[in-house]
């Protein structure tokens, strides 16, 4: 895919102003953040459960190593090929390479966030295969030659009318009188055309939402069955999976997965399925070879880092469901794979800070997505580490550099700092005093730019802090 995380505040601005995807993204308070909302009720131990993944996931990584060595001498037991990726780019040659191998010619795939990081597809139709996504959302957004710009949800930022005209557009050996106007029948439509891809696939390719060390299994939690379909009915089956992915034991997989299906859309997942080696003699299905790629990319390097808790996400969506930022200019802004709070964080240690240092810059600081976060990763504390290895390296525009500076003086002055204060606050009352407001002030072009800017009015709160200490009645 195109990186253009460097653009983010010209990609924002322009999905500010397209009307079609602000409706779109018009229905995520209704859609994912009710269904949160409504399962997490139904869960009074939700919260002990958290507690409980966090605990999980902070012992696994703690001891990474140990796990994914456990989970590959039972996956290779129980007949697995496992390959290591430390790059995106050894992870598509050795899946080209399987690919190769088994003579691919269509490849069908199950959702997965990590071949979109690696930019999978570009390179197995570079070698000549015809690649078909199989999720719903995936194959829309594919079709129209997008990336997805959610994660549980790739074609949120589409309408209903325009997955119509899609497939009008595309499906045309299919009756041009044919009924599309109901959610179903483009569902049907879909399925029409993705069970002959399943059909006909020599391999399928799938993510993993979770690797179980006790059992060599790999997990994949989906609600169309289409991942099932994926890699039970090709000859080949390849998992590709980021070396976070592993827990210890089939139960914490369960405890997880209760918090996994709560945060993302509701209750349960509709299918959740265990893989473990390739069809043994007597399975009535099942792929004959198995293999599963696992990749660093960078994940490595954050172990030692305060960046680490983010390596705890189960890849639920709640951070960007209830995002400020993302409900209002959506994925694609945020120029890679992973958008939202979890993308501010995770997207810099992947694609370097350089090119990504506008996301965590890029939120309110609401505290929203932590509160959500099944796995209580503290995301606006890790966006402000970002802004400030950033600062450190240089980054930053002079103005804001030389404003940080200035603050800072005056922060470690607190003394200097309220008399500033109060000479500034008295100072742009009077100034504002006839109108109540500022169209434009020196410094603040960015907020009048677009409304006004009170005028402040009265004491600082500082002062009224120290009032209310001393007892002054009001
Ligand atoms: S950071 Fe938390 S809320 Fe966001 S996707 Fe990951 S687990 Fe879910």
């Amino acid at each position: 895919m195109d990186i253009t995380a460097h653009a983010f505040k010209a990609n924002a601005k322009a999905a500010l102003g397209d009307a079609q995807l602000q409706r779109a993204l018009s229905g995520l308070p209704g859609g994912l953040v009710a269904q949160r909302t409504a399962a997490r009720a139904k869960l009074p131990e939700f919260e002990a459960l958290r507690d409980i993944g966090r605990d999980i996931k902070n012992h696994t990584l703690a001891n990474l190593d140990l796990y994914l060595e456990a989970w590959e001498t039972k996956a290779r037991a129980a007949g697995a090929h496992v390959h290591w990726a430390p790059t995106a780019a050894d992870a598509r040659q050795i899946i080209l390479d399987i690919c190769q191998a088994a003579n691919a010619r269509i490849v069908t795939k199950g959702k997965s966030m990590i071949s979109e990081e690696v930019g999978l597809n570009a390179h197995l139709q570079a070698a000549g295969m015809e690649v078909v996504e199989t999720d719903l959302g995936e194959y829309l957004v594919q079709i129209r030659k997008e990336t997805p710009s959610h994660i549980i949800a790739p074609a949120i930022h589409l309408t209903q009318d325009q997955v119509e005209q899609d497939f009008r557009r595309l499906h045309t050996h299919l009756p041009r009188d044919r009924v599309l106007s109901e959610a179903p029948q483009l569902v049907d439509e879909a399925r029409q055309i993705l069970r002959q891809k399943f059909i006909s696939a020599d391999v399928g390719i799938t993510g993993a939402n979770f690797l179980i060390a006790e059992t060599g299994s790999s997990v994949i939690v989906t609600n169309e069955g289409n991942g099932d379909l994926t890699q039970s009915l090709a000859k080949t089956h390849i998992v590709i999976a980021s070396i976070e992915k592993v827990v210890p034991t089939l139960e914490d997989v369960s405890t997880l997965i209760r918090l996994l299906a709560r945060s993302a859309t509701q209750e349960i997942s509709t299918y959740t399925t265990f893989s473990t080696g390739p069809r043994r003699p007597g399975d009535t299905d099942g792929p004959e070879n198995y293999h599963v790629v696992i990749l660093d990319n960078g994940r490595t390097a954050l172990l030692g880092t305060p960046f680490r808790e983010a390596l705890r996400c189960i890849r639920c969506g709640a951070c960007m469901n209830h995002c400020p930022v993302y409900g209002a200019v959506g994925g694609h802004a945020y120029g890679f794979v992973y958008p939202g709070p979890i993308g501010a964080v995770i997207n810099p240690a992947i694609i370097g800070l350089k090119e990504a240092a506008h996301l965590p810059n890029a939120s309110t600081f609401c505290g929203r997505c932590e509160s959500v976060c099944p796995m209580k990763i503290p995301l606006p504390k890790l966006m402000r580490d970002w802004r400030t290895l950033e600062f450190a390296d240089g980054g930053g525009t002079l103005a804001a550099r030389a404003g940080l500076k200035l603050w800072a003086y005056f922060a470690r002055r607190p003394r200097v700092y309220h008399m500033a204060a109060r000479l500034g606050i008295t100072a742009l009352g009077l100034a504002g005093r006839s109108r109540g407001a500022f169209r434009w002030l020196p410094l603040a072009g960015a907020w009048t730019r677009h409304r006004d800017m009170p005028a402040p009015q009265g004491q600082t709160f500082q002062q009224l802090w120290a009032e209310h200490k001393a007892g002054v009645p009001r």
